[in-house]
């Protein structure tokens, strides 16, 4: 008998591609499903201030979550940067290149 994991896997960033219009504007990601071949499209509404996924869930789903983590993950990361560049500034003026 096969058991089945109920552990739900998190998708990783790599498989988050941005989509834009022709002119370059942001619409929103297309996140691959973890368990086929489908990639969902996670577009970001403006007027519900909120990210909606057209997958058949129909409460916050893994690619809105995964959406989300990727974005939380770059703002920490340019935090980090800017708090690096800030402390190197006032400490050593000598390393800002
Ligand atoms: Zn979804």
């Amino acid at each position: 008998m096969k058991t089945q994991k109920t552990t739900t896997k998190e998708i990783n960033a790599a498989s988050i591609a941005r989509i834009s219009d022709k002119s370059g504007k942001f619409l929103g990601y297309l996140v691959k499903s973890n368990s086929s071949e489908n990639y969902y499209q996670v577009t970001w509404n403006e007027s519900a201030s909120r990210y909606e996924c057209n997958c058949v869930a129909t409460c916050k789903c893994c690619h809105i979550k995964a959406v989300e983590q990727a974005q939380k993950a770059r703002i920490e990361a340019s935090r980090r940067e800017e708090k690096r560049a800030a402390f190197v500034a006032m400490y050593d003026p000598c390393l800002v290149a």
